[in-house]
């Protein structure tokens, strides 16, 4: 962090003292870096396993044991409600400076919880869910890149930007009336540049939460047509 943020973030802590996003009450010591106090932290439940993008079920050996034809595992630390759902909320609004720790803290711990085996995440390649360059431009940032940077750097994978790429300036899935509506907003949202990169690779595609799922299915079918193998879609939250 520059200087200049840093003198820039403690004004702002004189002005209007740090709170707690979830619970609002005043961040003492270390939790003013947190955006979050320990309290609400602690009590967030944190995931144990991967599940099935289809039926939402837990899957304890990382493996698929339901839905077989399903494209793509699904890893969430957490589910999309309470302190989680203010974070993720926030992601959009606020620095990262302020909720990069609690995120870290909660992907720490659900991939230690996962026991994905080092070796076999060799070939894998770190894609996140990326935005279209207008949108990215108004927030400037994309969460899912600053998520993905953290797994990427916890497995020593290569973070893969400038592959997947948002064609199209979609709108928010919640803007749209019905199934319809949403299911051609976001067909073709996706194309693939350098498609070489791909070849034979296993993915981990990054998005902050998982709710319909509709973005990261998309995003799948565009990946495997490009010819990646296996998909886990890696979020901080899902819905249940
Ligand atoms: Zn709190
Ligand atoms: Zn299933």
């Amino acid at each position: 962090m520059s200087n200049l943020i840093k003198l820039k973030e403690l004004a702002l802590d004189i002005l209007f003292p740090p709170i707690c996003l979830n619970c609002e009450n005043s961040l003492v010591k270390a939790e003013k870096n947190n955006g979050i106090c320990d309290l609400c932290l602690s009590k967030i439940i944190i995931h144990t396993t991967l599940f099935c993008p289809t039926c939402r079920a837990r899957l304890p050996e990382n493996k698929k044991t339901c839905h077989q034809n399903s494209a793509y595992l699904l890893g969430a630390a957490a589910d999309y409600d309470g302190a989680v759902k203010n974070i993720i909320r926030r992601l959009k609004y606020k620095s990262w400076s302020r909720l990069k720790n609690p995120i870290g803290y909660l992907l720490k711990i659900y991939l230690k919880n996962l026991k994905l085996d080092k070796a076999k995440l060799k070939n894998y390649l770190v894609i996140p869910i990326p935005l279209h360059k207008n949108r990215e431009r108004e927030r400037g940032f994309n969460q899912a890149e600053l998520i993905g940077k953290i797994i990427s750097e916890k497995y020593n994978l290569p973070l893969a930007k400038g592959i997947l790429i948002r064609n199209k300036e979609t709108k928010s899935q919640t803007e749209l009336k019905n199934w319809d509506e949403r299911k051609n907003n976001l067909t073709g949202a996706f194309k693939i540049e350098n498609a070489e990169y791909l070849k034979n690779k296993n993915i981990i595609l990054v998005d902050d939460v998982y709710t319909s799922g509709a973005t990261v299915n998309e995003a799948v079918k565009t990946l495997r047509t490009a010819g990646a193998k296996k998909i886990v879609a890696l979020v901080i939250a899902k819905t249940k």
